[in-house]
Order: C-alpha cells, then sequence, then structure tokens
C-alpha cells in the first residue's frame, strides 16, 4: 500500500461492540503501532446519515485507513419489526463513509457486514463466493457493492469482513432489539435477582456461530494490515463449533450460576434455522490462529455485564 507518512485509522461506529473490542486490543495488546493514530468515531462526533458531516469528520481526522463498523443493527426481532429503517439508514450511512473515503484518499476501507446477508434459502455452508451469486437486498449488502464498484472504478482497496454472530462486553444488552446472547445474558441476570424463571425464545434449536468481540478485532486488525483481497472474508469459528441456542443458553446459566426454571416460548420466531458459514478461506491464510474457548468468553462476557450493569446499554 502507498501511505506516505504513519497510518492514521478512523473507526466508525467506534463506541459499539466491535469497536470498542478493537480499542482494547489496540491499546492492552501492542495491536497498535509506533506513530499509528487511532481515532473511535461515535454516533456523537458526527451524524453519518448526513454527507456533509461526515465529510466534516473526514476533513478534520484525514484518515489514511479507515475501519467501518457504523450501521444500524439489531437482533432478530428488531430486525422484523424495523427492516426498512434499516435499510434506509444503513443506504445513507454507507454512501456516505465510502464517497467521502475515496474524496480523501483513504487508502483501505475495511466494512463490517453481517451473515445475514446470505438469503434464507441457500445451500451451507455459506462460504465467500456466495456473497455475490445471490440476488437480496439485505441492509449489509450495499457496503459489499460499493466497495467492489470503488474498486472497478478507481482501483480503491475497500474491502469487507463478514462476522458470525458477535458477542462480548459493550453489547447492545436491550431484551427487545438486542442478539440472543446479550438478551439471554440480561435476562438471566433479571430471573436470578427476581427468583423467575428464564425465558428462552424460540425452541432452542436453532444453530448459531458465536465470535467472541475481542477475536474479531484481533482478526480485523490482521485484515487491516495484511488481508489484500477486495473480495469479503468470513471471520467465524468452524462449522465444528456451531452451536444451539439451547447450548448458549445452558453456558449463560452455568456463567451466572442461575439455578432457576428454564422455558422456551415457542410462540417466539427461531428466524433462520441455521446459517453455517465455512471459515476455510481464514484458516488457509492463519491456519494457527486460536479462539476463545465459548464458555470462557461466555463467562468474561458475563462478568464485564454484572460489574457493568448500571452502564450497560
Ligand atoms: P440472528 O442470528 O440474526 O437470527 O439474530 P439473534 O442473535 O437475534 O438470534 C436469534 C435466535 O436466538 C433465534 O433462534 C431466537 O429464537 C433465539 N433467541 C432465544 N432467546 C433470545 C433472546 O432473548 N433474544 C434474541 N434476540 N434471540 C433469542
Amino acid at each position: 500500500l502507498d501511505i506516505v507518512g504513519p497510518m492514521r485509522v478512523l473507526v466508525t461506529g467506534g463506541s459499539g461492540l466491535v469497536g470498542r473490542a478493537i480499542e482494547r486490543v489496540v491499546k492492552e495488546e501492542s495491536g497498535g503501532r509506533e506513530g499509528e493514530t487511532w481515532i473511535f468515531l461515535s454516533s456523537k462526533d458526527a451524524n453519518l446519515m448526513s454527507a456533509e458531516e461526515t465529510r466534516a469528520v473526514f476533513e478534520k481526522h484525514r484518515p489514511t485507513h479507515v475501519i467501518h463498523l457504523a450501521a444500524m443493527v439489531g437482533g432478530l426481532f428488531r430486525n422484523m419489526r424495523q427492516n426498512l429503517d434499516f435499510w434506509r439508514n444503513n443506504v445513507h450511512i454507507n454512501d456516505n463513509v465510502l464517497q467521502a473515503a475515496h474524496e480523501f484518499g483513504v487508502v483501505k476501507v475495511v466494512s463490517c457486514l453481517s451473515t445475514c446477508i446470505f438469503p434464507d434459502k441457500t445451500t451451507y455452508p455459506i462460504d465467500e463466493t456466495m456473497v455475490n451469486t445471490h440476488t437480496h437486498t439485505h441492509t449489509h449488502f450495499n457496503k459489499q457493492i460499493l466497495g467492489w464498484t470503488y474498486f472497478q472504478q478507481y482501483g480503491q482497496r475497500y474491502t469487507a469482513v463478514i462476522p458470525t454472530n458477535v458477542f462480548g462486553p459493550h453489547d447492545n444488552y436491550n431484551i427487545e432489539d438486542g442478539h440472543v446472547l446479550p438478551g439471554l445474558i440480561h435476562k438471566t441476570y433479571l430471573a436470578k435477582k427476581e427468583g423467575k424463571p428464564l425465558q428462552v425464545w424460540g425452541s432452542g434449536r436453532a444453530l448459531r456461530q458465536f465470535i467472541y468481540s475481542l477475536d474479531l478485532a484481533r482478526l480485523f486488525l490482521w485484515v487491516l494490515r495484511e488481508y489484500d483481497e477486495v473480495e469479503p472474508i468470513i471471520l467465524s469459528v468452524g462449522e465444528e463449533d456451531e452451536l444451539s441456542i439451547k447450548f448458549a443458553a445452558d453456558a449463560v446459566v452455568e456463567a451466572l450460576g442461575f439455578e432457576g426454571d428454564v422455558i422456551y416460548d415457542t410462540s417466539k420466531a427461531d428466524g433462520q434455522f441455521k446459517k453455517t458459514a465455512n471459515n476455510a478461506k481464514l484458516r488457509k491464510y492463519l491456519p494457527d490462529f486460536k479462539f476463545t474457548p465459548f464458555r470462557a468468553a461466555v463467562k468474561e462476557t458475563c462478568d464485564w455485564f454484572v460489574a457493568n450493569y448500571d452502564s450497560a446499554r
């Protein structure tokens, strides 16, 4: 990459689950190198739905690199309620960020997609080649289309990663809007406090691959520094580590020491039964990368939640 001078990395969505994890890895694990500048933006710094504010924040910080995490996000149930809002807001955010990156000569952008970009009816496992062979309208998808288009028109390295279900400290712990693990952690915490049963939504049989936010952060730094393709890369544990929602609920129950009843509310949706993603491409590049074992990561996350209950989102 033809960068003149030290790297200046702007992280959009810098106060969210993944942004906070990247910040911690940069600070604590010498993920940041001498002379580098890291800027973690939050929604208070700029409204990225506004082209003007986006341009102003790029003007101010003059990044050479961008990690683009900002998006309107939520778990299955919020997605079902507000699908149109998600789509429209994210179209604006992505267009503004990629266009500003282009205008200010950013050499590399790493955007964050989600496995929701894959259609419901597909074959498993999902891999990177299937991003472009299916037509669909998921809210994250336009980032990738935009990235490719900038590459075709201007030769710019605007790439993307596709993580599976991420969890960890600083997640959105709102029960109605959030993803399954933070939702279960919050609900189990309350059930224990109030001496009530834990209500897991759906049958518990749906399968997911979970990635700890700190593992994802370490992989993000590798993508930023080493991964040179424009094609996206799936960042996930292997297919053998796909777990049922029941398994995840049991891990939370154990980590929080909850001893009450666990009820499965089958009047609530299971969503996609599975979304099995293949991480062979990641493994080809990083055969030795060690993921934090699931139970240990759940335990750390639960401990963080209990310690930060009053300030958790
Ligand atoms: P998804 O992976 O995009 O479907 O999103 P989620 O992280 O929201 O996971 C949804 C899966 O977890 C579905 O199978 C739900 O039935 C199940 N689930 C069980 N309890 C909860 C909960 O408290 N919150 C959420 N969001 N999902 C739950």
